[in-house]
């Protein structure tokens, strides 16, 4: 059973392969009867590349508008829904805040923000203040692993906005596969896209972007953990770290992935 959905998933990557931005449309108007799917963003560039494509859906007509409450997402449902969710880690950037009501403005998609279980001061009052510097590894576990994981039980996809020439754990991801990790589909449309495509498509758009990406930065996420620095060098800077997680498979932590729980 388990194989045929892999097989499923792997036969879908290796048909959207030529194309893997059509395998957003694909999966939000015909994959989606069958379950929910989950746009995950941390608004860097891809991800508001992403944004805007899943509003154009929305203004064709093609889509009805993503869900806009958590509330309603956990609630069960006959039809599959769309989902824009941000992981909110409570140490994002005020940018990366400002630039999410920016979308939702220009847009008029709501993002719905996931936070942990514990807030930053009671993570501080329980694991010590300060846990990114200490363990980044149980902090980035505790803050967007547990609840991403929880989000995604049950749903049929979840789609991200990962680049083959980001990372060498990135560089073989196909436009569909199966995360056998979180245990459902895995939608990456932009697999193939350079940084210089996200670009001429955020400025041919006019689609609004992270301020700090002007000021030397290439890849966000929360304050403490970045640094300006090409591609993914600024994430983490100084530890033997370049992934919260997300996107590494079991196999390749067994084998020496950075992130441990
Ligand atoms: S990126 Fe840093 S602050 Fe954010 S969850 Fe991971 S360790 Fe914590």
């Amino acid at each position: 059973m388990l194989k045929d959905i892999q097989n499923r998933w792997e036969k879908l990557g290796q048909d959207f392969e030529a194309k893997p931005e059509a395998a957003l449309e694909h999966a939000v108007t015909e994959l989606i009867k069958e379950g929910d799917v989950i746009f995950l963003t941390a608004f860097g560039a891809e991800g508001c590349v992403i944004f805007h494509m899943i509003a154009e859906l929305v203004k064709s007509g093609k889509i009805p508008e993503p869900i806009t409450e958590l509330e309603q997402l956990n609630q069960k449902s006959e039809q599959g829904r769309l989902a824009i969710v941000n992981l909110d880690t409570g140490y994002q950037f005020k940018e990366t805040i400002e630039l999410k009501d920016q979308l939702e403005e220009k847009y008029g998609l709501k993002v719905i923000m996931l936070e942990p279980k514990l807030s930053v001061a009671e993570q501080d009052a329980q694991y010590g203040k300060d846990l990114f510097k200490t363990d980044p590894d149980q902090c980035c576990y505790m803050r967007k692993l547990v609840p991403l994981a929880e989000l995604l039980d049950g749903r049929l996809a979840w789609i991200t906005s990962i680049r083959r020439d980001q990372s060498s754990h990135r560089a073989s991801a196909m436009a569909f596969e199966y995360d056998r990790k979180f245990k459902l589909g895995k939608i990456n449309p932009l697999i193939k896209w350079s940084k210089s495509d996200i670009w001429k498509c955020i400025h041919e758009n006019q689609i609004p972007y992270n301020l700090l990406l002007d000021q030397g930065y290439d890849s966000i996420g929360c304050e403490p953990c970045t640094s300006p620095g090409e591609g993914r060098k600024g994430r983490w800077a100084g530890k033997d770290k370049i992934e919260c997680g997300l996107h590494i498979q079991e196999e390749e932590m067994e084998q020496g992935g950075e992130f441990t729980i």
